[in-house]
């Protein structure tokens, strides 16, 4: 087993066993071996984490801090992010299986970006006053408050820069949080509980309880004690977190579940639609909610794009996350793995396998690089998200059809447009359903661009100052004066 420093669940600054002293194993998906224990949640663990966030909320430093030294707080984790670049990336590498220079110098940066960025806001959250026509004289004005005690959800994608999209724009509010990470990868979650403490941010701000959706995520969504739900992962979980909201009825943000349309038309530059497409599907192995899972090309380049896909994809160097030459590694757990081989399986029945449809080597969980074509507009493979390195391709003829197949799905979470004519890149990004449209590029992401979902792709808004509405509450106060 590999040398991890934090393991144990994370209450009220402190490290601490579960009540049941129940744990669980956690897995490298390079090589199907354990990498360590983790103690493990149930619900009398995540009742005690919310007690220690509800005491940090009302009677903490914390809901004393000033603003200001809020914001210092939150920048400072972020700093501390960076200077633990290299052990942050072999933690998320070994847990998660991506490649060591994506995570260490791709999600780790990108989260300590999240915390720099939002730090800003502490200082910033503002009201209005509002000029009121009631008879009589009046003093009427907005605070925003912070919500409470916040429950953040996490998946196994992106296990560090998914908890900082939540964990960041909360803490800026002044919410105290209680964060699960996915029982794939629940090491990021703690290593960075840890910073947070380092960098000043009270005991009892973050508290970090590993543990299984059905138990410790259940008992989140549920807690009388939570206030706000944030929950990032499948369009189905999506809907359990609801229904278990709805007890007091807490707020709830979900970023769920894509199939995103990518079209390429043909008055594109053709080279970089290729390039921006494959990296769009494959990049995590193609375990990205706003992967570009469905490429819709026009005929005139119909030959040239499946040609320049399949050469792409059999370029890609798929290995071990520690072996620098990888490009992608496996995907993150053995569940995964069988749930996207079994859609290789469907794939293959539906339409024509231009490259990939197996698995590489005989250990870990590594799947090829997949292009499919051939398909009918509702092959399962079309319809249903597979979360793996697997594109499929459609040819089409006008504009209007393929804005029409694009958005023919029940989600709506992004899209691309690959054009040399500007007004058709207005034209139809305006149309599409989704909460993110790219247009000559693709999977570009920044803390301050708000991302989201539309359709069944989910409500609320990460990043952004739009997030920061769904982390606080409005109180109007209206004084005669
Ligand atoms: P999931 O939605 O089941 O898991 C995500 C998180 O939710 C984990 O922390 C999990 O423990 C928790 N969870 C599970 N059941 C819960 C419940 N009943 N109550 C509260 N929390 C619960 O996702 P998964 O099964 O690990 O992955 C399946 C699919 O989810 C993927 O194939 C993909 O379609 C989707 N997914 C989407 C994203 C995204 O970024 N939108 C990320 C990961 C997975």
């Amino acid at each position: 087993m590999s040398e991890i420093e934090f393991t144990r669940l994370h209450i009220g600054g402190e490290w601490v066993d579960a009540l049941d002293g129940a744990e669980f194993e956690t897995i490298n998906p390079a090589t199907g071996e354990v990498i360590t224990k983790v103690a493990e949640a149930k619900a009398a663990d995540v009742d005690r984490a919310v007690k220690a966030a509800r005491e940090a909320f009302e009677n903490g430093p914390w809901s004393r801090m000033k603003p200001k030294e809020r914001a210092a707080a939150i920048w400072r984790l972020g700093d501390l992010l960076v200077a633990d670049q290299d052990e942050m990336g072999r933690i998320e590498t070994l847990d998660q299986g991506k490649p060591y220079s994506a995570a260490r110098n791709g999600d780790v940066p990108t989260a300590a970006g999240l915390f720099h960025y939002m730090s800003g806001y502490a200082t910033k959250i503002e009201g209005e006053t509002i000029p009121i026509s009631a008879p009589g004289e009046y003093h009427t004005f907005t605070r925003r408050e912070a919500l409470g005690v916040v429950g953040l959800i996490v998946p196994w994608n992106f296990p560090l820069t998914i908890a900082a999209w939540k964990v960041a724009p909360a803490l800026a509010a002044g919410n105290t949080i209680v964060l699960k990470p996915a029982e794939a990868t629940p090491l990021s979650a703690l290593r960075l509980a840890h910073l947070a403490l380092e960098a000043g941010i009270p005991p009892g701000v973050i508290n970090v309880v590993p543990g299984f959706g059905s138990t410790a995520g259940a008992a989140i969504a549920a807690h009388p004690g939570i206030d706000k739900v944030s929950f990032t992962g499948s369009t189905a979980t999506g809907r359990r977190i609801l229904e278990g909201a709805g007890g007091n009825l807490k707020r709830v943000t979900l970023e769920l579940g894509g199939k995103s349309a990518n079209i390429i038309f043909p008055s594109a530059d053709i080279e970089a639609a290729i390039a921006g497409s494959t990296s769009g599907i494959f990049y995590n192995a193609g375990q990205a909610c706003a992967a570009g899972s469905r490429l819709y090309v026009h005929e005139d380049v119909y030959d040239q794009v499946i040609a320049g896909l399949k050469a792409g994809a059999e370029k890609i160097v798929v290995g071990d996350g520690f072996d620098p030459a990888s490009e992608i590694g496996p995907v993150a757990s053995k569940e995964h793995f069988e749930r996207v081989s079994s859609y290789l399986e469907i794939g293959k029945a539906e339409g024509t396998v231009v490259t990939g449809g197996g698995r590489v080597g005989d250990k870990g969980y590594f799947i090829q690089p997949t292009v499919i074509s051939d398909l009918a507009e509702d092959a399962r493979v079309i319809k249903e998200e597979i979360f793996g390195p697997v594109v499929v391709v459609t040819r089409f003829k006008d504009e209007d059809d393929v804005i029409r197949q694009a958005n023919d799905t029940r989600y709506g979470l992004a899209a691309g447009v690959w054009t040399g004519n500007v007004a058709q890149a207005h034209r139809v990004a305006n149309k599409l359903q989704a909460g993110t449209v790219w247009v000559n590029t693709y999977g570009i992401f920044d803390p301050s661009m708000p991302f989201g979902g539309m359709k069944e792709s989910g409500w609320g808004r990460e990043m952004g100052h739009e997030v920061l509405h769904d982390y606080t509450d409005v109180k109007t106060v209206c004084i005669n004066i």
